[in-house]
């Protein structure tokens, strides 16, 4: 592609919603074969609510939610919007924090009052009574998490999420345009994750860290593939920045904004089918 040829195309992405921040993923993108996408805030809106409050041991509701929102105070995660909410909506007091500490990928950590609280995700080996409440309430496609004082569960938090509505056609556009390897990839557990990879028609791998997520972009490039990779969260930065083109949604984090080296400024799966076509077209025009 002639420089020239190339920030044209780039210009004409960015009159459509499309931040292209270099010719080379213009030439990256035309040749990708692998498109892998992260679950929360990337397919689904990233604005859940909060569905389900489920004290455990004699806690009460509104204990559970105040040291929920507290910890959740400083936390950029969507979910964390949605607890905070929620509290706010019952007029709980939330108890003031001491120290906050965001764990990517895994939740949230704060000292409150001289004690830890956590909220976050329940890891598969976990206890067997949170276990199997935690899968059954999954499987509705909601995101479950725990909120633990001390190391103790208190409760049980779940929130659900929407689809955005045009994401599915756009996959399955991309498909028919040659990104025929396309994966859901994300922090949530598997049963959540079953829910929404079928409604879009794509297969999944759930309950991955953000090193998991890069490890999955290396793999596909080890076997000499592009690689696409689609987020919105500080936990999808590395893999953005680990991929051939990082596409980031315009709504996502700052650090997905930064790592990303496309950025829809609109939230618009549709935005994707044509940032490939422009790629491609450019690419042809040159050869
Ligand atoms: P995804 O990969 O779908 O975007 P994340 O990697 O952001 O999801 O989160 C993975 C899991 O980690 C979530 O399903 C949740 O269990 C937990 N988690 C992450 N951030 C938070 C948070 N701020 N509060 C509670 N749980 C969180
Ligand atoms: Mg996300």
């Amino acid at each position: 592609a002639t420089p020239v040829a190339m920030l044209a195309a780039i210009g004409a992405a960015a009159r459509r919603g499309l931040l292209i921040k270099g010719g080379r993923f213009l030439e990256a993108l035309a040749r990708a074969e692998v498109l892998l996408v992260d679950k929360t805030g990337t397919v689904t809106l990233g604005r859940p609510q909060v569905a389900d409050v489920i004290p455990l041991d004699g806690w009460r509701e509104e204990e559970v939610l105040a040291f929920a929102a507290a910890a959740e105070r400083d936390s950029e995660h969507p979910l964390a919007e949605a607890v905070r909410a929620l509290a706010r909506e019952r007029g709980v007091r939330v108890p003031a924090v001491e120290t906050f500490e965001a764990l990517p990928g895994i939740g949230v950590r704060a000292q409150i009052g001289g004690h830890t609280v956590t909220v976050g995700r329940i890891a598969p080996d976990g206890a067997d009574r949170l276990q199997a409440l935690a899968a059954r309430l999954a499987a509705e496609g909601k995101t479950v998490v725990a909120v633990r004082l001390d190391g103790q569960p208190i409760g049980l938090l779940t929130v659900q999420d929407t689809l955005r509505p045009e994401a599915r056609d756009a996959l399955q556009e991309l498909q028919r345009l040659g990104l025929r390897r396309v994966e859901l990839l994300t922090g949530d557990r598997p049963e959540a994750a079953a829910a929404v990879a079928r409604s879009l028609g794509i297969p999944f791998r759930a309950g991955l860290l953000p090193e998991d997520k890069i490890a999955a972009v290396r793999a596909y490039q080890t076997e000499g593939r592009v690689v696409v990779m689609v987020g919105d969260g500080v936990n999808d930065a590395p893999a953005l920045a680990q991929a051939d083109v990082g596409i980031a949604m315009g709504s996502g984090t700052d650090v997905a904004l930064e790592a990303g080296h496309i950025v829809l400024l609109r939230d618009d799966w549709r935005l994707l089918p044509e940032a490939v076509r422009i790629a491609r077209s450019t690419m042809n025009v040159i050869q």
